[in-house]
């Protein structure tokens, strides 16, 4: 009798405690719906996109809004979902292929493994920029940094594959192969470095210098990384060797990604019209998927094709080297945003205090 007292007493109890906590988790929920979205001349210079007018998300509202802005329409929501969508596609096309073409767990597997994380990383990193560069101007270097440390990993993850399942001996033997792993490595980390850089140091409207500090380090690293791929195209039979044609659909896609990326077209044409579907980062980001895609298929071909031999060719130690390099190039890297992190913070600081 006591007992059932006591536990009619307790819920109770727990039922006034929980309808006092009731006004805070409404007033969690309505903080943590996302606002209307804005006119470029209702956000900071520093979030706006050239020729796109509209669909901006308004600064400082609750870290949760910017998450669940994801289903909300802005200017921002498709270049999230494009690269978040593709994740997925990528996992289940990892799946068919490791069922249809098979595997083995040993040294060969590492710099295909390695290169899906690359893939991963860049995405996961572009999606929360995205999502949350919107926040303060703080939140919107922070996360973009992350975005370069993503195409860092990515571009060293591609320069993997490439040397490990792509490459022909001959070119291995030539200068560029005997400095291709190390040369790919400094590249990835100089293109992150020279992109933290070129965005802290200057303003809209941004001079030619800034790109000149992304474009030079980014090309390079690059043209580096694809030296094998192109070698193997114009030295071997594409009918013998029919996944050639997913190598030069990768090149394809991603040399016209870097047009989309740096000429701002279609907007340029129309402004106001494609801020919201149509800009061209959204269709940068969707042929980068495209790339990242064909990339898979040809890579994983030419595993099939190669693992047995993989292991003999290059030796157990320097497969294991590049294990240790992967995650020495992404500390790095994180290292120089941090740097540049607190570089910018400070100036931010300083800026807030003089509009005092
Ligand atoms: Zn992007």
């Amino acid at each position: 009798m006591l007992s059932n007292i006591l536990q009619r007493l307790i819920i109770y109890t727990l039922s006034i405690k929980h309808l006092g906590c009731l006004p805070r988790f409404l007033d969690l929920i309505s903080t943590s719906l996302p606002l209307p979205t804005v006119a470029a001349s209702q956000v900071p210079i520093l979030f706006r996109e050239p020729y796109i007018l509209s669909g901006y998300r308004p600064v400082q509202q609750h870290w949760c809004c910017y998450l669940l802005s994801l289903f909300q329409i802005h200017n921002e929501s498709l270049n999230a979902w494009t690269h978040l969508l593709v994740g997925p596609v990528l996992l289940l096309r990892w799946w068919v292929n490791v069922d249809a073409l098979g595997y083995t767990l040993d040294a060969a597997f590492v710099p295909l493994c390695l290169y899906l994380v690359s893939s991963f990383t860049y995405l996961f990193f572009s999606v929360a920029a995205h999502l949350f560069q919107s926040h303060s101007e703080h939140a919107h270097y922070f996360f973009f940094f992350m975005d370069y440390v993503g195409v860092a990993v990515h571009q060293y993850g591609c320069a993997l594959g490439h040397y490990f399942y792509t490459s022909e001996s001959a070119w291995r033997e030539s200068c560029i192969g005997l400095l291709y792993l190390p040369g790919a490595a400094f590249f990835a980390w100089l293109s992150c470095a020279g992109c933290c850089f070129a965005k802290s140091r200057y303003r809209r409207p941004y001079p030619i210098q800034r790109k000149i500090c992304q474009l030079i380090p980014t090309t390079l690293a690059y043209m580096l990384g694809i030296s094998p791929v192109v070698h193997r195209l114009f030295t071997v039979s594409w009918t013998q060797e029919p996944w050639l044609h997913f190598y030069a659909l990768q090149i394809a896609s991603f040399v016209l990604s870097a047009l989309f990326f740096s000429c701002h077209i279609p907007e340029c044409f129309f402004p106001g019209h494609c801020d919201f579907v149509g800009q061209g980062h959204q269709i940068f980001h969707l042929l980068l998927s495209l790339c990242t895609m064909f990339q898979l298929e040809a890579l994983f071909q030419d595993y099939a094709r190669r693992r047995d031999t993989v292991v003999a060719v290059f030796g157990e130690r320097q497969l294991w080297w590049a294990c240790v390099s992967f995650p020495t190039l992404f500390m790095s890297s994180i290292l120089i945003t941090l740097v540049t992190m607190r570089h910018m913070t400070k100036q931010l600081q300083g800026k807030s205090e003089r509009d005092k």
